[in-house]
């Protein structure tokens, strides 16, 4: 069977081109990022499945939860025709129409692939974020994400490192659990939104260390973090900051290895795309955070999510009357 489109990833912008297919009667079949293991795609629902209040996606007048917003898009995008598979993409052949993807051994085929595989957690690469198996605190002390660890760190002193929006709302967040929130940042002021700003910087239990890197996480020979040791890079100095907790919230890197190769990417590796979400093959739109490098917003994922959807569904109905988009054309 050869599917009119195939949706790769299931975060605000998938299960947008999802529901605009569907509802289009193109029968999409959405490969959704199953659990999410591995480096690449975020595992279904994306990111947000990883945040916690989520104040500024219209519609909801008092807000909403990460994972109760992707749960009532997954249900709305399943009133529609569409076919989910609950694995993750492992290989892709773009190299003529229709295309072929494969997931968990079984290969799929289709006449348009929409790329919605978005963006995941960065590490500093510090050798202490490997997991534990690997002697490692990453699990252990060492997590990118509050909302599902940060429970564990009831009452105790933990770090954020990043000066974005995640990493504020990680420190905020975490002072819900923790006696105190340290957040490291390598500059003397803040990338976040003036609104997160103003929340950290007046949050009593959130303190901040400027102009500082991690040098080391305290102690992988315990099999626990026990502190920080940490270089003022204007200084020079050393310190050491006493946390039982790391949390790493310094960005994103798109999810594209699949993609490395056959379609064109920036230098941060982000698909890149022209007239907003075709991609340098023709049939094959990008949308959300693995093409954004400007807003990378929940909204503006589903937006660019809606365009892919309709673009893929005009160029089918281009091709059933006959007219070819070709390379020079498209
Ligand atoms: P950002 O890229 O905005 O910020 C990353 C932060 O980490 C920066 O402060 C950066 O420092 C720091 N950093 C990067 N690499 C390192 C490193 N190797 N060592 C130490 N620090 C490092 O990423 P975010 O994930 O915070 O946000 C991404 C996007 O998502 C933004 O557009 C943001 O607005 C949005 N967002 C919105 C939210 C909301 O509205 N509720 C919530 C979360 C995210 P420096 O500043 O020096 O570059």
């Amino acid at each position: 069977m050869i599917h009119n489109v195939i949706v790769l990833g299931s975060g605000p912008a998938g299960y947008t081109a999802a529901l605009y297919a569907g509802r289009a009667n193109l029968k999409p079949l959405m490969i959704d990022g199953g659990v999410g293991q591995g480096q690449e795609m975020q595992g279904a629902g994306g990111q947000l499945m990883l945040t916690t209040e989520v104040e500024n996606y219209p519609g909801f007048e008092h807000g909403i939860q990460g994972p109760d917003l992707m749960q009532v898009m997954r249900k709305q995008v399943q009133r529609f025709d569409v076919q989910i598979v609950e694995e993750m993409a492992d290989r892709v052949d773009l190299s003529s129409r229709p295309f072929t993807i494969t997931a968990a051994g079984k290969e799929y085929q289709c006449k348009t692939l929409i790329i919605a595989t978005g963006a995941s957690a960065m590490w500093l690469g510090l050798p202490e974020e490997r997991p534990a198996h690997e002697g490692g605190l990453g699990g252990r002390g060492v997590s990118a994400c509050a909302t599902c660890d940060g429970f564990f760190f009831r009452g105790q002193h933990v770090a954020v490192v990043g000066g974005g929006d995640t990493a504020m709302e990680e420190a905020i967040y975490l002072t819900n659990h923790c006696a105190t929130v340290t957040v490291v940042h390598r500059r003397d002021s803040l990338r976040a939104s003036k609104i997160m700003q103003e929340r950290a910087l007046k949050n009593p239990k959130i303190k901040f260390v400027w102009n500082s890197k991690i040098e080391r996480i305290n102690d992988p020979a315990a099999g626990e973090v026990t502190s920080l040791t940490l270089r003022n890079v204007v200084t020079g100095e050393q310190s050491e900051l006493p946390v039982t907790g790391l949390f790493v919230a310094i960005g994103h890197r798109p999810n594209t290895s699949l993609f490395r190769g056959v379609l064109q990417t920036d230098e941060s590796g982000y698909l890149v795309t022209h007239n907003d979400v075709r991609t340098n093959v023709v049939g094959v739109f990008a949308c959300g955070d693995v093409q954004d490098t400007e807003y990378r917003q929940a909204i503006t994922a589903a937006g660019s999510g809606c365009m892919a959807a309709i673009q893929a569904e005009r160029l089918l109905e281009a091709e059933n009357s006959g007219i070819e988009s070709t390379s020079e054309t498209w």
